[in-house]
């Protein structure tokens, strides 16, 4: 089969087309042949070696297919079954071999491609609008790269919550779409101040939350804009990683919570897996979440897709087809 693998940790160039066997499956293990993989920001760290893989590896975190082969002990999946993961190594290929309970069941009314684009990103968005800070109506929220992967679906979820959206973005067509996904402000973060541009649309009060993606060129002044008892939930580093910071910084700005969260740690049981696969299946269904599936690209050309990812071109989500 093909699939994209790392040799050497780097820039774009490192994700290799390379022939391998089909992998056998495990005794807890199902064998999905893909129908489309995830692009996602942490297979760049990955590429990078920022987040270490042992080297040789198959790159990619997210994907959706139908269930080809399963072990001895799997009981919870069938050939033949439609299935989607997040957050297991080797999803750019052709076939790739998944623990059994972390698969989640793909329901009639969403497709492959569309099970695919929301796992990571969307099941993120999930857990920073439902658990991280779990939104209310009437609250305020500034999500930095509204029109980004995570970015347009936390702002839908934010939006269909009844929040007040505050959207940052870099370009005239980003703020279009985070707008169409409910934004009810957009701050052009690269050439105005986003501090005092939030403390003017909320009166000087601030927000109730703050999701940061972007980190570095974001964090410290996303503290200034944070009502007192805030939350920062700082959940990536686009821009690189945020800098380090002392304790009483969050005391001297109103009391303030920070925190850091992962994916790994909301969908770690599979309660919580499930609990948010079927609500963002459900919306989805239901067309209350709206998927922007910006990119389709052969496998074959995966540094392409990375190349555009990190050069701040795209849009929502990005997918590789076996
Ligand atoms: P995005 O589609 O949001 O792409 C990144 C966006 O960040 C860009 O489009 C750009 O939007 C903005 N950005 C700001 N500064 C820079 C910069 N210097 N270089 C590149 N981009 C920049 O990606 P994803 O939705 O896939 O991921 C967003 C972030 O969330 C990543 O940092 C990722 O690691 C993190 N993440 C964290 C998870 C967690 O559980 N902690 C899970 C999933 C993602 P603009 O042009 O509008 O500024």
């Amino acid at each position: 089969m093909k699939a994209i693998q790392i040799k050497k940790t780097g820039g774009p160039e490192a994700l290799e087309v390379v022939e391998i066997p089909v992998p056998q499956p495990k005794p807890n293990e199902a064998v999905v042949k893909v129908a489309a993989s995830g692009v996602n920001f942490i297979d760049v760290y990955h590429r990078e070696g920022r987040y270490q893989v042992e080297l040789p590896f198959v790159i990619g975190q997210e994907g959706a297919g139908v269930v080809s082969a399963v072990g001895a002990e799997v009981k919870s999946v069938q050939t033949g079954e439609r299935v989607a993961w997040t957050s297991v190594m080797g999803s750019y290929a052709e076939y790739v071999a998944v623990p059994a309970d972390r698969l989640v069941k793909i329901p009639q009314g969403v497709s492959e491609r569309e099970a695919a684009a929301v796992m990571l990103q969307g099941m993120t968005a999930h857990y920073l609008a439902y658990t991280t800070f779990p939104l209310k109506r009437g609250d305020t929220a500034l999500v930095h790269a509204a029109a980004g992967g995570v970015g347009l679906l936390l702002v839908q979820l934010a939006h269909n919550i009844g929040v007040r959206v505050i959207g940052t973005v870099s370009t005239e067509e980003k703020a279009k779409l985070a707008r169409e996904a409910g934004a009810d402000e957009i701050i052009f973060y690269t050439h105005s101040d986003f501090e005092s541009e939030t403390k003017r649309l909320t009166g000087g009060k601030g927000v109730d939350v703050v999701y940061d993606s972007v980190g570095k060129t974001t964090f410290e002044k996303g503290l200034n804009v944070l009502r007192p008892r805030g939350m920062m939930a700082l959940f990536g580093g686009s821009s690189g990683a945020a800098p380090s910071l002392d304790p009483i910084i969050l005391t001297q700005k109103g009391s303030l919570f920070l925190t850091r969260p992962s994916l790994n740690n909301y969908i770690a049981t599979r309660d919580d897996l499930e609990m948010r696969a079927r609500a963002l299946f459900g919306m989805i269904a239901a067309k209350n979440l709206k998927l922007r599936i910006e990119h389709v690209y052969p496998l074959q050309v995966a540094q392409q897709a990375h190349r555009d990812l990190e050069g701040r071109k795209t849009t929502g989500k990005l997918l590789l087809i076996p």
